[in-house]
């Protein structure tokens, strides 16, 4: 085909679509369902009608082919574990009972069995539940929901194409059932699993599919030679099918590098490929490997992980470069609009002038038909559309917002030294010792306490104007001064406020420093019914007062021990966020480093000892692909000395990270050069402790010995247990006692308990030493 028929082709597609509705109905119908308010039936017939809309949008916005089958009840990797019938063994006798049922017991646990695990799909802030494989797992294809779905499109009169995840994908996202030795790898059973796709995609052409895609991300990460291998194998095995629909393998999130030969030397009909952020590079990639000319290319030329809008003569650019790599192609979002939020016009709040710089899935959809109508009308028929493009763009990079020149001077202003603390750690001890004076193994806790009924209600009168400002800060003040007095009279030794007036860690904080938007219905799926609201990181950081200083100071009034300062590192601001792609994200973290930096210093002027930074994020942001990683550690390590690095050596910098498992990271969280980390580790036995260790650690750490994300409340010998473990690993001096994570999630009455054992374990283990 001639580049000039790839270009009459083009149409415009996405690979997925918002599952919640734009009032959330789906949370609510589910959540109504798992209360016995909702039958079985109206749920259902809610999420139908969920579908509809979805499908009725995209069409009307001018998508020529609608995906299905990325809706979900809970999550499309769960669906695909039932499609395959990958259902663990501990969960069988209520799927046989009743399959929604089954399905949210594999999703949710019950009484009697736990879920399946749950973890973050590659670097998005969505989790999938984690398929459980052995080498006794039977596979048996059900294409129930994938067909009714279909079905229910062409019903309507469109252009479908069923998505599915690929068989190489599920396999490397599975991990081995519990009981199965763990050095099992799921990726061995893909001959098993091969016959079920087979299987599920003649149903799909049966049920009149012209095209079902398979998408396959896995393979932008690091594989292995035997895993690409694998790859290129299922491809071939499902390509020789004559009964079947035509493939298109989708990939996202990053580049294919050597994984872009094996597809583009499978017998499928078409690949659909990312070509935004980290997955540019695809373009000259593909370019060098000579093209897909006898394949259907669907370009993710729109970012479909960001809210801005896109620049569409640049995108025009990347299409125009396509047409003569590719035997057609279309136009798409890089991924799955899954990730953004339903409708930037339902934003009615924030400044015009701001909205039109915001692109949601609704957004998201228009502007891929525009670019494919341009691809296959010519520019001309879109000249006024791309003149408003144009103009947005100018105004947004134009605007005081996007540049301050404050801020702009300050950052520019950093040298090496603001990001180094004056003394080394080792001197910088001696002082803080003597000044803190505190015994060996100090109690302390990670931040909050629980965030009880009172203080929402709190929150919800205030927003509802049922009470002043004055009336809740007496309540936040009163839920302070309680707080203060348990943890004294409990003899926790280094104090909290308890972040009582904290909705969450990120928005707190977004909500008070310049450059951050807040939306009202800008709800993204985290997990099931989860969903969450980040704001919006759009412009230049700048604090305009002080954000914690008050209730620091308050808390510190109440009591002769040390209360603990309390912040959200650069990274994790970044990472719970939607985050500005005008600049690198090392410029803005810097930015905020330095608007936290003001902040730490406040602190410390108003005679705060202790001050931690939290940085929970800094492992999961790592990029997929482990040559990206220094560049990343580099700006993510800078920005959290930056924010820190200013204080006098007596003043003792902490921070805390909220996984056990950090291999990757060790050495940065050794170059953050904060005096204290505290970790979770209860779960793991101290571990942890023994991984610093070996890797030199020089510093303070709290391996949590209270597990919190269990209602259990761990009794003193317990704790004096692993307090022993991790006097193996870390002498007296250097170790803290402390929970996992905060204890927001918890009750008032274990936590009281809880706290009181570690205390007494802490006692009873310093007496002993
Ligand atoms: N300081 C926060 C808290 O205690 C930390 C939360 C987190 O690590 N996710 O809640
Ligand atoms: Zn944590």
């Amino acid at each position: 085909m001639t580049p000039k028929s790839a270009a009459a082709a083009a149409g415009a597609t996405v690979h997925g679509y918002p599952r919640q509705g734009g009032n959330r109905e789906l949370k609510k119908a589910i959540e109504g369902y798992w209360k016995g308010k909702v039958t079985a039936d109206t749920l259902r017939t809610t999420a139908e009608e969920l579908r509809r809309t979805n499908r009725r949008q995209l069409a009307e916005a001018g998508i020529a082919e609608v995906p299905t089958g990325d809706f979900s009840f809970y999550d499309h990797v769960l669906d695909t574990s039932v499609m395959v019938g990958a259902v663990p063994e501990r969960h069988r006798a209520a799927v046989d009972t009743d399959a929604l049922d089954g399905y949210f017991a594999m999703a949710r646990g019950t009484q009697e069995v736990a879920p399946l695990e749950m973890t973050k799909w590659f670097d998005t802030n969505y989790h999938y539940l984690v398929p459980e494989l052995g080498p006794d797992t039977v596979f048996a294809a059900d294409s129930t929901k994938q067909v009714a779905e279909l079905r229910e499109a062409l019903a309507d009169g469109l252009t479908a194409r069923p998505v599915l995840v690929g068989p190489v994908t599920y396999l490397l996202l599975a991990k081995p059932a519990p009981g199965v030795d763990p050095s099992f790898e799921p990726i061995t059973l893909l001959d098993r699993l091969l016959p079920v796709y087979t299987e599920v995609l003649a149903d799909l052409r049966a049920a009149g599919a012209e095209w079902v895609q398979l998408d396959e991300p896995a393979l932008v990460q690091d594989r292995t030679p035997a895993e690409l291998n694998a790859a290129g194998r299922a491809l071939r095995d499902l390509g020789a099918l004559t009964d079947r629909p035509k493939l298109l393998v989708a990939s996202y999130f990053d580049r294919l590098g050597d994984a872009l030969p094996v597809l583009a030397k499978s017998p499928v009909e078409g690949l659909a490929i990312d070509f935004t952020g980290p997955a540019a590079a695809n373009l000259a990639e593909l370019a060098a490997a000579g093209g897909v000319p006898d394949k259907r290319l669907v370009a993710g030329v729109i970012d479909g992980r960001n809210v801005w809008i896109n620049d569409l003569t640049a995108s025009l650019g990347v299409l125009a470069t396509l047409l003569g790599l590719a035997g057609s192609v279309d136009v798409a979002p890089s991924c799955s609009l899954l990730h953004v939020p339903l409708d930037a016009t339902a934003e009615r709040d924030l400044d015009p002038q701001v909205s039109r710089w915001l692109a949601f899935a609704r957004q998201k959809a228009e502007e891929t038909v525009t670019l494919a109508r341009a691809l296959r009308e010519g520019t001309d028929t879109v000249t006024a559309r791309l003149r408003a493009n144009a103009a947005d763009l100018a105004s947004r990079a134009g605007s005081a917002l996007t540049h301050d020149p404050a801020v702009r001077e300050r950052a520019a202003a950093v040298t090496d030294a603001d990001a180094r603390r004056s003394q080394p750690y080792a001197e910088r001890a001696v002082a803080q010792r003597e000044r803190l004076g505190l015994p060996l193994l100090p109690v302390t806790t990670i931040g909050s306490f629980p965030q009880t009924d009172e203080l929402r209600v709190a929150r919800a009168d205030l927003r509802a104007k049922r009470i002043d400002a004055t009336g809740y800060e007496e309540r936040i003040a009163a839920e302070i001064r309680e707080v203060v007095s348990f943890q004294e009279k409990a003899g926790v030794d280094v104090l909290v406020h308890g972040e009582a007036e904290r909705n969450d860690m990120v928005q707190y904080f977004a909500e008070k420093l310049n450059g951050y938007l807040a939306t009202r219905h800008g709800w993204v799926q985290s997990y099931g019914t989860r969903y969450v609201r980040p704001p919006i990181l759009a412009g230049d950081i700048s604090r305009p007062e002080p954000m914690t200083v008050p209730w620091t100071t308050y808390a510190q009034s109440l009591t002769d021990r040390p209360v603990k300062g309390m912040l959200t590192g650069p990274v994790t601001m970044l990472a719970w966020s939607f985050v500005r792609d005008d600049q690198p994200l090392g410029e803005t973290a810097r930015q905020v480093a330095l608007a936290l930096r003001e902040e730490v210093l406040d602190l410390e002027k108003a005679g705060t000892a202790v001050i931690q930074v939290d940085e929970p994020a800094l492992r999961e942001t790592l990029p997929l692909r482990a040559a990206d990683h220094a560049a990343y550690l580099g700006w993510a390590t800078e920005s959290f000395r930056l924010a820190t690095a200013g204080v006098q050596p007596q003043t003792q910098i902490h921070t805390h990270m909220c996984y056990a498992e950090f291999g990757d990271v060790i050495a940065a969280i050794d170059d953050l050069d904060a005096d204290v980390i505290s970790l979770e580790a209860a779960r793991s036995h101290m571990q942890v402790a023994d991984e610093l260790a070996a890797h030199g650690y020089p510093r303070e750490v709290g391996p949590g010995v209270y597990d919190i994300h269990s209602p259990r409340v761990p009794d003193t010998a317990e704790v004096v247990a692993l307090l022993k473990r991790g006097l193996g690993a870390i002498p007296a001096e250097r170790l803290w006692v402390n929970p996992d994570c905060g204890l927001k999630t918890r009750g008032w009455p274990e936590v009281r308990a809880a706290l009181e054992n570690l205390v007494a374990a802490a006692r009873g283990t310093r007496e002993a030493l």
